[in-house]
């Protein structure tokens, strides 16, 4: 008998105890952070990374006690109750867990055959989605982030509105493909547009209205404009939770002017989406239900670890007919439920596991009550602040806020200085409509009002420090 021994695979014995010293090192290594912000590497800490040189072996838990104490004061705490910076969650405890069972089995998840349990667990979880939605043929699956499942809907209306488009690229299209965005839009579109081959410059910035909307009228008179010059408009996309403001574009309008111009229409709900919780503050979402796809992440507002994407579609055909591909050596294919030949991945973590595990734990109104204390502590940020000089110029349905400081007080940029001195808090600056405003995202579900509190004081006290 030829057997294996390595620290690689330890017996369940062996895995037992350090799974304790594991969770132990964690739990202390969270009660750790105390700052939102990382301090920074010292040299000592970069020399003792260089003398991983993996010529010799070293104790796991040695090192995983040594990486553990690193995270805990290395990076920006999303974790933290301070942190109101971009779109990141502090992640649910169901998805941290989801996270362990998709690595002890390991579940490919790129053919049905391999792990029919994983694949139904995600597209039940995809179908329920879809009929939150209200999509009447649901369609999609879990992707790596919101920037993969815009890319799929750019690939899915490239070759609706040119079929050869997968045989012959971008030649096969009469004029240059454009597609159409606001200016306020994610900008991952610049990178897709690059990925696909139209060019950076196929992305129209569409003006917006003055809230940080687009601008209906200007997306009609650039989508004329453009087929006057020969250009084939393929998509436009309405963004639902711009990445400055929090806004949502007027998505029926959008909606309208797509199907007149006959080009498809997709919503980047990508922060926004998780609305769909709530039943009253999903209205905001209405025209989404008449989209051909829908990007939502579910480790933004759904909080899940990070990696964890959603692309909805109401045209799931159209994902056999972009990523159709036949290898030997892969079991034979059903499209629609062997996701490496509708899906832009190859091989797949399990990662639908993290939302189905959330969601089956709290339930659509879970979401919707941690959505209500989101928006809840943002007003509470607003308020105390405006009651202090400051002006809230955006008017976002969401947690995102976004703050002028009185005259007189510090500029934004020294504002968000001195709280990186201070470390408690985690705040960015932004620009609001051609403004530099102070930016605050409220979605970390163990942020409480006396975090609001303490933030508006340290807020008015480095604001009026001009020294
Ligand atoms: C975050 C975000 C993206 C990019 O998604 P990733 O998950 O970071 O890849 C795209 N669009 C919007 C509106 C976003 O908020």
């Amino acid at each position: 008998m030829t057997s294996f021994q390595s620290e690689l695979f330890p017996g369940s014995d062996d895995r037992r105890a350090r799974n304790s010293v594991l969770e132990e090192s964690l739990e202390a290594g969270r009660s750790h952070v105390v700052a939102a912000h990382p301090e920074v590497l010292t040299v000592d800490w970069k020399e003792h990374l260089a003398g991983f040189d993996f010529e010799s072996a070293r104790d796991l838990t040695d090192t995983i006690e040594w990486v553990i104490g690193s995270l805990s004061t290395g990076i920006v705490h999303m974790t933290h109750p301070g942190y109101m910076g971009l779109f990141n969650p502090h992640p649910t405890y169901p998805a941290e867990c989801a996270d362990r069972i998709a690595a002890a089995f390991n579940a490919q998840v790129c053919v049905y055959s391999h792990a029919p349990a994983a694949v139904e667990i995600e597209q039940h979880t995809i179908a329920m989605i879809c009929a939150r939605l209200g999509f009447s043929t649901p369609g999609g699956h879990f992707t790596s982030g919101g920037a993969e499942a815009n890319e799929t809907a750019v690939l899915c209306a490239l070759t609706r509105a040119c079929p050869e488009y997968g045989e012959k690229g971008v030649p096969a299209f009469s004029g240059s493909p454009t597609l159409y965005v606001s200016r306020e839009s994610h900008l991952a579109w610049l990178k897709i547009a690059h990925a696909v081959g139209i060019g950076r410059k196929a992305v129209r910035l569409v003006e917006t209205d003055g809230a940080g909307r687009l601008d209906p009228e200007a997306l009609e008179s650039e989508l004329a404009r453009d087929r006057d010059d020969g250009c084939v408009p393929v998509l436009v996309a309405g963004t639902a939770g711009t990445t400055n403001a929090g806004m949502i574009d007027p998505l029926l309008d959008i909606h309208s002017i797509a199907r007149s111009a006959n080009i498809w229409f997709h919503v980047d709900a990508a922060w926004a989406g998780a609305l769909i919780a709530h039943p009253e503050r999903a209205r905001v979402l209405k025209g989404i239900e008449e989209a051909d796809s829908v990007t939502i992440d579910a480790h933004k507002w759904f909080a899940t670890t990070m990696g964890a994407g959603v692309f909805l579609t109401s045209q799931p055909r159209l994902l056999e007919e972009v990523f159709r591909v036949q290898a030997s050596y892969m079991p034979e294919s059903t499209p629609g439920t062997d996701l490496y030949v509708s899906s832009n991945l190859w091989s797949r973590r399990f990662v639908g596991l993290r939302l189905f595990l959330s969601l089956a734990t709290v339930g659509w109104d879970g979401y919707a009550k941690m959505i209500d204390h989101g928006i809840a502590l943002s007003d509470q940020l607003a308020e105390g602040l405006e009651a202090a000089g400051w002006q809230k110029l955006n008017a976002s349905p969401a947690a995102v806020v976004c703050l002028l400081p009185p005259p007189g007080f510090l500029p934004v940029g020294k504002i968000v200085e001195r709280l990186q001195e201070n470390r408690r808090f985690w705040l960015s600056a932004a620009a609001y409509e051609g403004r530099a405003v102070l930016r605050a995202c409220i979605t970390n579900g163990r942020t409480n009002s006396e975090d609001i509190d303490e933030l508006i004081h340290l807020l008015s006290s480095i604001g009026n420090d001009s020294g």
